[in-house]
């Protein structure tokens, strides 16, 4: 392994902000791919940490016995303040890193960390993987987001990742920003894995994307496949019309009374919902299907999203 800085900027006190790529590659000749896995653009998301320290164990040892046939870099803090102070932001700027990438950003400090980050997966990547837990509302299953213009690329890769579903969205400005759509752009396949709740590590989602992983860098020749791995999830593929969103009708306390991953029925309930004159309304399933996202922290707002339904097609 490795271990180099690619980016380093001198804070007003304390030690440097510092990005870190460790690199792990082939010792005779590269016939695979070079894949890098980037984590903590948002310092409160702590699973992709974790798959990374897990991964790069398995890689120093896999390094040693010569089973790497491509290229792997990870870099496991791309926002070490953020990550330093458990916040989704770069606190001192209170910017959001993942919507600083790209042309049309102005001069900063973030732009130049965006700019130095991109430009070093550009230079040595030919897949990236950028890891992402959700917010502190939302619990999500494991799965992969794909903007629609890039579907047809992404979709193959993604279905070798061990994640339960695939959603494919349409484009919006929002995602102009992103590394991910700013990667793909420059025709460089990246995988954007969302899974589990902010904060907290949820390790048999982890175990799973660690799985997942470890298949994608065999399967695209980057890793030495000694058997074929045969306990890989085939995930779901969903367009945007096959997601129902079950959003609160008040504002008010959501407590479920389901678990993320069941398959519900409609008419199904999923939880209650309370409101400040103590009136409590059951939330109904609106169709069948796989609960894929599931609110957790119970005080929510008009309209806030309670549920995410994978709806099931009737034949
Ligand atoms: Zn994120």
């Amino acid at each position: 392994m490795q271990s180099q800085c690619i980016f380093a900027t001198q804070t007003p006190v304390g030690p440097p902000v510092e990005i870190i790529r460790h690199s792990f590659s082939a010792n005779a000749k590269k016939t695979g791919k070079r894949v890098s896995l980037v984590t903590g653009l948002h310092g409160d998301e702590l699973e992709g940490l974790y798959i990374c320290h897990r991964l790069m164990g398995i890689l120093k040892e896999r390094e040693a016995q010569n089973a790497l046939q491509g290229e792997v870099h990870v870099y496991p803090a791309a926002n070490p303040q953020a990550l330093d102070s458990g916040t989704r932001l770069w606190p001192f700027f209170s910017v959001d890193i993942n919507r600083t990438f790209g042309e049309n950003n102005t001069h900063s400090l973030a732009t130049d960390l965006s700019k130095a980050l991109l430009a070093d997966l550009k230079s040595n990547s030919d897949l990236v993987v950028d890891f992402h837990a959700s917010n502190l509302q939302l619990m999500e299953l494991p799965q992969i987001r794909i903007i629609k213009d890039f579907e047809k690329k992404l979709v193959p890769l993604a279905q070798l990742c061990n994640v339960d579903l695939i959603w494919v969205h349409p484009h919006a400005d929002i995602f102009e920003s992103t590394l991910g759509t700013n990667l793909n752009q420059a025709k460089i396949p990246t995988l954007v894995i969302e899974a589990g709740i902010c904060l907290r590590i949820n390790k048999t989602y982890c175990e799973q994307i660690i799985l997942g992983i470890l298949n994608l860098l065999e399967q695209t020749g980057t890793l030495q496949c000694t058997e074929p791995r045969t306990d890989i999830k085939n995930p779901k593929l969903l367009q945007p019309h096959q997601v129902a969103m079950v959003q609160s009708p008040n504002a008010g306390l959501f407590v479920k009374s389901v678990e993320i991953g069941q398959a519900l029925q409609k008419g199904d309930k999923i939880g209650d919902l309370i409101d400040s004159s103590q009136k409590q309304k059951e939330i109904i399933a609106p169709c069948s299907g796989l609960l894929f996202t599931l609110r957790e922290y119970p005080t929510t707002g008009q309209g806030a999203p309670l549920a995410r339904i994978a709806i099931e097609e009737t034949s």
